[in-house]
């Protein structure tokens, strides 16, 4: 079986057993796995992984929860790194009003602006998205932006997922399915079209069930396509590869993973 985890952080908390996790999701039998920014202090990073091993991409980008770490400079750092093209995509980037006394007015200009690049540079986005998807839909809408991208850890609702997808999106779920509780994005997940659905950890964020309350890693990505599983009528290895299929398509990642494969 062949998976691609859309969203993980493996920069971030696995410094002493990197290797190993590396070595074991790749056993788990992750092909490509992509690692999204959240602030310019993680970028040289993320590039210098992406350079060393052929299957860890980078998608550099400036995450709206951290609009405080933010500098104007950053935004030119990050339209130089795009033109360069060495990156997949532009992530995370997004809209969380979920925060509390978040800046909306701040979080849509930072939004905006990377839209604009990533648009110049015809890179996907990987969004994130808390209690704004409404917003973010008409932002793309505005800027006629049609290249696409992913909706890491949707948590909006199923008329919210149908036009990401008229959008040119994919909608990625990750641990929440695993918890029998989690019954709306379950029945969201059950309900969208198979071609539209990609998979993703978010590691070392939100385990799956098995891991409550611990570090997650990208080598449980297969527990994720286990509750998929359950949760809709296909068998494992179709969507497997039909969630694979996605990602390669919405990332164009083909051409790059020949390489690896
Ligand atoms: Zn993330």
């Amino acid at each position: 079986m062949q998976l691609i985890d859309t969203h993980n952080h493996l920069d971030l908390g696995f410094s002493s057993d990197f290797e190993t996790v590396l070595e074991n999701s790749r056993k788990a039998g992750l092909i490509a796995q992509i690692l999204p920014g959240v602030s310019r202090d993680s970028w040289a990073n993320l590039l210098h992984l992406s350079r060393k091993y052929a299957d860890l991409f980078a998608a550099p980008g400036l995450h709206p929860m951290y609009l405080s770490r933010h500098l104007p400079f950053h935004l030119d750092e990050l339209a130089e790194i795009a033109a360069a093209g060495e990156i997949i995509a532009l992530g995370e980037i997004g809209l969380d009003y979920h925060i509390k006394d978040c800046d909306h007015c701040a979080q849509q200009k930072l939004f905006e602006a990377q839209l604009e690049i990533a648009a110049d540079n015809d890179l996907p986005l990987l969004l994130h998205v808390r209690k704004a998807h409404d917003q973010v839909q008409a932002v793309i809408r505005r800027k006629r932006f049609a290249r696409g991208g992913i909706v890491h850890a949707f948590s909006g609702s199923l008329q919210q997922a149908r036009k990401y997808i008229q959008l040119g999106f994919k909608i990625s779920f990750g641990g929440t399915i695993t918890y029998d509780r989690a019954t709306r994005v379950r029945a969201i997940a059950d309900t969208l079209p198979l071609d539209a659905i990609v998979l993703e950890t978010d590691a070392p964020d939100i385990p799956p069930s098995a891991y409550h309350g611990r570090r997650n890693s990208p080598e449980y990505l297969p527990l994720i396509l286990e509750a998929l599983a359950e949760i809709r009528p296909e068998s494992k290895k179709d969507l497997a590869r039909q969630t694979t299929l996605n990602a390669l398509a919405v990332l164009q990642l083909g051409e790059k993973l020949k390489t690896v494969l």
